[in-house]
């Protein structure tokens, strides 16, 4: 048993009796009979008590107890258990996940930590970590902190292991700093309630993902200008057809036509997330091009209305495109930088 838990035993509760086993009782001095029973016990860890109901062996002849490796091990899980619930004290399971995070073996994890070799051993097979040894498990699960680590105090790996992990952290890094992108890009673009503004619908990042897709995939030689009037008509003209928009996005008065709100921050979004992919084209735009799998969230009246706008507009460059939108009620009665109310979706000059 470990130094840091003492053990009283209380009452006896139950008592199944094990005919056909035999165990060894050191008063007896010989194999005997013998019953277990589930008693309360309280440990003490760490000046802590805990009282779990445990199973022990006892003598059938003398009545002593018997010590049974297995039965007081699976007694001491339980009291660990409960004890790291109450402490916050890291799970053998949470530090094996973490250091498959970083593809350290038990060793190297020591050895990174600084806490000798068969330390992460004894933890992952149940012994309990020092406050200070949890602490420190608990902050490595950040790689920001573990970078720091190598940084500012270094560690025990060797030369080829530190190099394994930097670039390791290097991908953890890149992807944690993607997410927070993402994550910020469609706070940015759908922080919103659905008004008339958002076509009644609330920003619905799946589907702009779609709608953008089926648009790179059925126009040639898609522009960011082009892409923005084929989702500007693909919103209005459901909005027209059903009452409601596809994408809940909201438009706004540009130059050169009407653009998503935030269209810069929704193109760097959707080629973050690999939606899209934006190269220079022989003429002096952007070529938007996309080759992700769909994952079919449009409904099929959806996907109907954006093909009436592909088919009848897709052809178009993006110049004709833009003068088209220019005539369309929602760009003349609005001023630029205006956000376009989809009102003006019954005037649009297209018909489902
Ligand atoms: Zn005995």
């Amino acid at each position: 048993m470990a130094s840091d838990v003492s053990v009283q035993r209380v009452t006896g509760l139950e008592r199944k009796v094990l005919w056909m086993e035999r165990l060894f009782c050191y008063s007896c001095e010989r194999l005997v009979p013998f019953e277990q029973r589930t008693v309360q016990e309280t440990y003490s860890v760490r000046g802590e008590d805990i009282t779990i109901s445990a199973q022990v062996n006892h003598c059938q002849e003398c009545g002593e107890q018997i010590f049974h490796e297995e039965l007081d091990r699976k007694n001491l899980d339980i009291v660990y258990a409960e004890f790291r619930k109450r402490r916050g004290i890291v799970s053998p399971e949470r530090i094996r996940s973490i250091r498959s995070q970083y593809n350290l073996s038990q060793r190297a994890l020591g050895r990174l930590l600084r806490l000798g070799e068969i330390t992460i051993h004894r933890y992952e097979n149940g012994s309990l970590p020092s406050d200070a040894h949890n602490e420190l498990l608990i902050l490595i699960e950040n790689p920001l902190n573990v970078k720091k680590l190598l940084d500012e105090v270094g560690s025990d790996l060797s030369p080829s292991e530190e190099a394994d992990l930097r670039s390791l952290l290097g991908v953890l890094l890149r992807t944690e700093t993607q997410k927070l992108f993402v994550e910020s890009a469609k706070k940015l673009l759908g922080d919103y309630s659905p008004t008339i503004y958002s076509g009644f619908a609330k920003f619905n990042p799946d589907k702009v993902k779609e709608m953008v897709a089926l648009v790179c995939n059925n126009v040639e030689g898609l522009s960011k200008t082009k892409l923005m009037k084929m989702l500007f008509y693909s919103d209005f003209l459901h909005f027209k057809g059903y009452g409601v928009s596809i994408s809940g996005l909201r438009y706004a008065h540009l130059p050169y036509g009407p653009a998503v709100h935030g269209w810069n921050t929704m193109l760097a979004w959707l080629e973050r997330e690999g939606i899209i992919e934006i190269s220079p084209s022989e003429q002096d735009w952007d070529l938007i091009t996309s080759s992700w799998d769909l994952e079919a969230v449009m409904e099929d009246s959806e996907v109907e209305t954006l093909g009436t706008v592909i088919k009848t507009l897709g052809t178009l460059s993006a110049s004709a495109l833009s003068d088209l939108t220019h005539l369309e009620k929602a760009y003349r009665e609005t001023k630029k930088g205006d956000l376009i109310s989809y009102e003006y979706a019954l005037d649009l000059s297209l018909e489902i």
